[in-house]
């Protein structure tokens, strides 16, 4: 076992603290990795916070993760000392089901095994990145191309796939209009992505206060939705509506924004309902979808395009001792675009 450093959220209702967790030894098939960075996804909030169920304290979140193999175990033929590298929102899956084998482990049928809040194979609780190391398994560690910005990559890790997932599966590209409500870690990736992949990209905030940023990362339209003309001035616009909003919307005003046979992906995760008026859905035969992060070979994929197409993530890099108050900017939709931070100030 390995002691290592970590800050951990002690209950739903407490500030996280500065702690140590242990680590497995490292297995015939895993990797050490000492992590440099870890990105401040919103699920990190909904989970210490209890929202989305109850979970065990103390608990370490952090699943946007990047740092350098420091030791490789006996069979890891798949990277050596000195790599950059990086994990995401999994670290295991039962990797037989139909979906495993068809490199959908984010869909794994028997319940992939999440960077942290998981039992894992050993039956201990998985701890995330918020921490000085991590030991994972070979095949769920993704390779980090040398050009990305190592702070500037972490928040692909989750932001980053979670949004080119749906925008490559519903075919964002030349002639696609696509939407993206929210701008805020995950929404700022799918306008740099969606704009990447040549769509015509749209984003609906709820201010017109990020609009010269959001123009700069590559949007072509930038509206807000407390224009109460808005979303009646867009009705029956768009092929792809890609919905980051971390907080219930009223659906049956937003879906009619879609064009003819347009799909709605919420890839935004409220606990609560959305209840939907299915007259909504009859018109211009609509799609509502959901999408969740995305399997590893994809998200090796989108890893290789970012570098490919020279983008990365907006951050605000933080020490670790900022991280109750990096939580509170997030909850008040004031990060400028994901809050990034250096582990060395946790060692
Ligand atoms: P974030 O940085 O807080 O972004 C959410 C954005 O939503 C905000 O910046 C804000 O954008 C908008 N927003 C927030 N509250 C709103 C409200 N009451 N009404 C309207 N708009 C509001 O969060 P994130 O890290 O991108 O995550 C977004 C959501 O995706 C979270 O629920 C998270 O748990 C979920 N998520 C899901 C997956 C998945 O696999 N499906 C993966 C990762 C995260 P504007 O300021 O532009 O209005
Ligand atoms: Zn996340
Ligand atoms: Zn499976």
């Amino acid at each position: 076992m390995l002691t290592v450093k970590a800050y951990a959220a002690p209950s739903a209702t407490e500030p996280l603290v500065p702690t140590t967790i242990e680590r497995r030894d490292v297995g015939a098939d895993d990797v050490l990795i000492a992590i440099r960075y870890a990105g401040i996804c919103h699920s990190d909030i909904h989970t210490v916070r209890g929202e989305w169920g109850d979970i065990a304290y103390p608990q370490v979140v952090g699943h946007e993760i990047v740092g350098v193999v420091t030791e490789v175990g006996t069979d890891v033929a798949k990277f050596a000392i000195g790599d950059r590298v990086g994990v995401g929102c999994m670290v295991n899956s039962c990797r037989e089901c139909v979906n495993c084998l068809a490199g959908q482990e984010n869909y794994c049928l028997n319940g992939n095994t999440g960077t942290y809040t998981a039992v894992d194979r050993d039956g201990t609780i998985t701890q995330g990145g918020y921490s000085t190391h991590i030991v994972v398994t070979q095949d769920f560690v993704l390779r980090v191309p040398e050009s990305i910005p190592y702070e500037a990559a972490a928040p692909l890790l989750c932001a980053g796939i979670t949004t080119y997932s749906p925008l490559a599966h519903w075919n964002a590209g030349p002639g696609k209009r696509v939407a993206v409500v929210g701008m805020g870690g995950l929404g700022h990736m799918a306008v740099k992505i969606a704009h990447a992949m040549g769509a015509e990209v749209t984003v609906l905030s709820q201010s017109l206060a990020k609009q010269e940023d959001g123009l700069r990362l590559g949007a072509d339209h930038y509206y807000a939705t407390s224009d109460p003309e808005t979303l009646k001035k867009l009705r029956n616009s768009f092929d792809l509506v890609i919905n980051t909003v971390s907080a219930p919307l009223d659906l049956n005003r937003y879906l009619r924004i879609l064009a003819l046979d347009g799909v709605w992906v919420s890839v935004g995760a409220p606990p609560e309902p959305l209840p939907v008026q299915v007259f909504t859905l009859f018109n211009n035969r609509r799609s509502f979808a959901g999408s969740s992060i995305g399997g590893i070979r994809e998200t090796q994929e989108m890893l290789d395009f970012c570098a490919e197409h020279g983008i990365a993530s907006e951050v605000e890099l933080i020490a670790a001792s900022e991280i109750n108050d990096a939580y509170e900017r997030v909850l008040a939709s004031d990060v400028r675009y994901r809050f990034v931070i250096d582990i060395e100030t946790l060692a």
